[in-house]
């Protein structure tokens, strides 16, 4: 992180409580600046302070997508790509750096069952291709989420 001059609490305490979302009051996880400038708009982009930690909002119920300790937000509008769990559509991806929708999901578990999505992913982290950090919004891997859909899915023709 570029960070010549870091707020001392900042700095010190990433994980205290001011690590809250300021809508939701829900903690947010630490997310690295580069997963911000590759995924704001170039309007948000602007108004980034790369000298600041920014956090990561996961509530669904909650517009903010990324907050800093001084408060600063940037909402869902402010993304170039739909917010997996700010969305529930079942158009938008699960697998960001793959291109895994919740319905390709859904339509490969129905065919193939959980397992064979989530070997897919798998292998292609396994084998160093994936780019979370710049894809995802959460900024880390996405597997748990596929894993958490592709279990939960319903199979409709067994
Ligand atoms: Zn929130």
């Amino acid at each position: 992180m570029n960070c010549c001059c870091p707020e001392p609490n900042e700095a010190n305490n990433p994980t205290i409580t001011t690590g809250r979302c300021p809508q939701c009051h829900n903690s947010g996880k630490l997310v690295d600046l580069i997963t911000l400038k590759s995924l704001l708009t170039p309007i948000a982009l602007a108004e980034l302070n790369p000298e600041q930690i920014y956090r990561f909002c996961s509530e669904t119920c909650c517009s903010v997508v990324y907050f800093s300790m001084r408060g600063q937000t940037f909402t869902t509008t402010d993304l170039t790509v739909p917010v997996f769990q700010k969305d529930l559509d079942e158009k938008i991806p699960v697998c960001y750096c793959f291109g895994w929708t919740r319905q390709q999901i859904k339509t490969t578990v129905e065919q193939q069952g959980p397992q064979s999505v989530i070997a897919s992913i798998t292998h292609h982290i396994q084998a160093g291709r994936c780019g979370c950090e710049v894809n995802n919004p959460q900024g880390s891997c996405c597997l748990a989420n596929v894993k958490s859909w592709a279990l939960t899915t319903p199979i409709v023709n067994p």
